[in-house]
């Protein structure tokens, strides 16, 4: 099965549910959508969802982190949007914004507050993981079980996850 169908699939998983139960938008005025120089990093086969809907509204580049997979180096492709976006067109790591997965050295993955996110999220500044939607975290939980389960997105979630610690240090 084309990977598109299963991000879209695991996309549902998040129409409804959100970080907290209230709009957390009116927080902050929607600051993780307004970065310039940001974009959100792509799983691995997530890429294929917007060649099949190429939205108007994103654009789509490599960044310099890369993983080795089946004896290649795979550059990690990254979103960028214009801050305005279709809900439902919105890729994963928008959606799980600002948790993340995080893939520990004992193999195990756990959900964790995004190292990144600290800086420019009232949420993740304020809020330890059980006080986010309990519905989010769960969901989070469940499509990181799915997209675990194939060996590219493991590896890459290795490099993810190694990067992160570097972030971590600094905080
Ligand atoms: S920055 Fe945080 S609080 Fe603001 S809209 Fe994004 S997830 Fe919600
Ligand atoms: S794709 Fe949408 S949700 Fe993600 S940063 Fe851009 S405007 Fe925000």
């Amino acid at each position: 099965m084309n990977s598109a169908y299963i991000y879209l699939q695991l996309y549902r998983l998040f129409d409804d549910v959100t970080p907290i139960k209230a709009d957390c938008g009116r927080l902050c005025s929607k600051a993780c959508c307004k970065g310039e120089d940001s974009g959100m990093y792509l799983f691995p086969g997530e890429q294929n969802v917007y060649k099949l809907l190429n939205p108007s509204w994103s654009k789509i580049d490599y960044t310099d982190l890369e993983y080795n997979y089946n004896g290649k180096k795979v550059r990690v492709p990254i979103l960028f949007c214009n801050g305005n976006c279709d809900r439902y067109q919105r890729p994963l790591a928008c959606r799980i914004f600002p948790l993340t997965p995080y893939l520990n050295t004992d193999g195990s993955v756990d959900i964790i507050i995004d190292p990144r996110s600290k800086s420019i999220c009232p949420l993740a500044k304020g809020l330890y993981i059980d006080e986010y939607s309990s519905n989010f975290v769960k969901n989070i939980r469940k499509c990181f079980n799915i997209l675990t389960k194939n060996k590219e997105v493991y590896t890459f979630l290795d490099t993810y996850s190694r990067q992160l610690d570097e972030y971590r240090k600094f905080l």
